[in-house]
Order: C-alpha cells, then sequence, then structure tokens
C-alpha cells in the first residue's frame, strides 16, 4: 500500500471537515501496522479508504501496484472482492444467517463452486475454533465468540490484506487477547493487517504503530526496533 498526499474532506450541510490532511504511508505486503490517535483524527476514514470502501478527496493511493484512487464505486467493489477482509468492533454478522452462512458470504460473492467452498468455511471455523458453533445464530454467541466467527469470515476467501477497527473494543481482556492472537497468527502467515486500535496493548501485536492526529501522520514507531534497543 502506498499513499501520497492523501486528503479527505466531508461536505456536509454546508460545513466541511478535513478528516485526512496529506496523509503519506508505505505499508509493505506481509506487515502488521497498527494506527493510533484520538477521536475524530481520521483513523476510520483512512482505514475506509485503505479497504476501498471511500475515496479520497485529492492524493494518490497504490494498492497491490495499482492507483485506485480514482476508481468508481463499481472498480472498488470488484477489487475489494476476495482481496481485502475487514473485521470491525461490532462484530457486523448478519442476525439472519447461521456462523456457517456468515462465513459462507463472502465465497458466494466470490461464486466458489460449493465443494471448495465447503472445505473454505470449514477450515476457517477450524481457525478461530468456532466449528462446534456453526449452526448457531450470532445473538446466541458471546461477543468474543461472535469476533472469532468475523474473524473467518475475513478469512475465509484468503485475502491478502485483512483491515480491523478497532477490533477488541468491544471484548473483555481474554475474548481480546484471543482475536488479537489469531490477528497475529494471520500475519505469521503471510496476510498484511493494518488495524485501528486505542489498545497499546494491542499495538504490541503490531510491527510498527502510526500515530494520526488532525489528519496527518505525527509519528511512527517500529516495535521490534524498540525491543531491540533494550
Ligand atoms: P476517528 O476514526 O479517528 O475517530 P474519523 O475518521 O471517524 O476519525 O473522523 C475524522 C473526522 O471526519 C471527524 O471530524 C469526523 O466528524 C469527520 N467525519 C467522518 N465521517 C464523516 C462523514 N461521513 N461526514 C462528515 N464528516 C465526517
Ligand atoms: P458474555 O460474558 O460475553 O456476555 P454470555 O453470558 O452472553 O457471555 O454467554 C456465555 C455463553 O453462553 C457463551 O458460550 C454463549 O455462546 C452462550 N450463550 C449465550 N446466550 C445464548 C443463547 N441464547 N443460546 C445459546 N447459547 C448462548
Amino acid at each position: 500500500i502506498k499513499t501520497d498526499s492523501l486528503r479527505k474532506v466531508y461536505r456536509a450541510e454546508e460545513v466541511e471537515t478535513i478528516a485526512l490532511n496529506g496523509v503519506g504511508l508505505h505499508i509493505e505486503q506481509g506487515e502488521f501496522v497498527s494506527i493510533m490517535g484520538p477521536s475524530g483524527c481520521g483513523k476510520s476514514t483512512l482505514l475506509n479508504i485503505l479497504g476501498l470502501l471511500d475515496t479520497p478527496t485529492d492524493g494518490s493511493h497504490l494498492f497491490d501496484g495499482e492507483d485506485v484512487s480514482g476508481f468508481s464505486e463499481r472498480q472498488r467493489a470488484k477489487r475489494r472482492k476476495g482481496n481485502i477482509g475487514f473485521v470491525f468492533q461490532s462484530f457486523n454478522l448478519i442476525d439472519e444467517l447461521t456462523v456457517y452462512e456468515n462465513v459462507e458470504l463472502p465465497l458466494l460473492y466470490l461464486n466458489t463452486p460449493s465443494g471448495e467452498r465447503r472445505e473454505r468455511v470449514e477450515a476457517a471455523l477450524d481457525r478461530v475454533q468456532m466449528t462446534h458453533r456453526k449452526g448457531h445464530f450470532p445473538q446466541q454467541l458471546s461477543g468474543g465468540q461472535q469476533q472469532r466467527v468475523a474473524v473467518a469470515r475475513a478469512v475465509v476467501a484468503d485475502p491478502k490484506l485483512i483491515l480491523a477497527d478497532e477490533p477488541t473494543g468491544n471484548l473483555d481482556s481474554t475474548n481480546g487477547t484471543q482475536v488479537m492472537n489469531l490477528l497475529a497468527d494471520l500475519n505469521e502467515a503471510g496476510t498484511t493487517i493494518v488495524m485501528v486500535t486505542h489498545s497499546p496493548a494491542d499495538a504490541e501485536y503490531s510491527g510498527r504503530t502510526i500515530h494520526l492526529f488532525d489528519g496527518k501522520v505525527v509519528s511512527e514507531n517500529f516495535i521490534a526496533q524498540e525491543y531491540a534497543a533494550h
């Protein structure tokens, strides 16, 4: 991922909000990066752009080597499919679908054949240890279990990039640690992860923390190097 002079200006009811004000980032394939900063500094806006859910007002955004900053909604949707997995603070599972069906959904959008679908869903559920709950509905699960299902859904199509927006924000520390360990395992296996977090403990799972303030990058810490210095 590479961004240069990325800006995002929201215009609503004659009010202009500059959410991002010149963000330059370079995230290598296989990195695990956390983004921190106070509420309103632009973290979610940045994550939405990196995830091709939204477009910047100005500046360039390269995803997997391609400039996607001018992509239409349709082009972005096509590029997201199978390439980017999302994990949200509020889990965002579909209440009317079972655990199994929630995890299967991205593969249905990709028209994956049924045999391969079954294998992939079962492998993803196994990975997050939720196989025993595959017939349950989200409301029958604890928060930690729901987030593990959301992680299974994010990885089932084997995306290159996982974006996580405060993935442990609604979890107690035991469940939070479980979800962070899952993300760390996925990163270990090669998936690039970009995570917004308020938790310094969660940020320690990543290799680098980017601090945003008023829509700008104000500092970057390489955690591995910090440790190496001790
Ligand atoms: P953070 O995730 O760091 O809390 P956000 O990216 O959500 O920050 O918001 C950055 C700024 O942009 C805030 O001032 C917020 O009010 C504003 N903002 C975010 N989304 C919108 C929107 N859809 N319309 C107008 N303003 C928005
Ligand atoms: P939490 O401490 O996260 O609120 P809960 O008390 O909701 O946890 O859940 C504790 C356990 O009971 C979990 O394993 C959850 O899956 C199970 N559980 C909770 N509600 C239901 C339900 N309506 N049907 C089946 N199992 C449930």
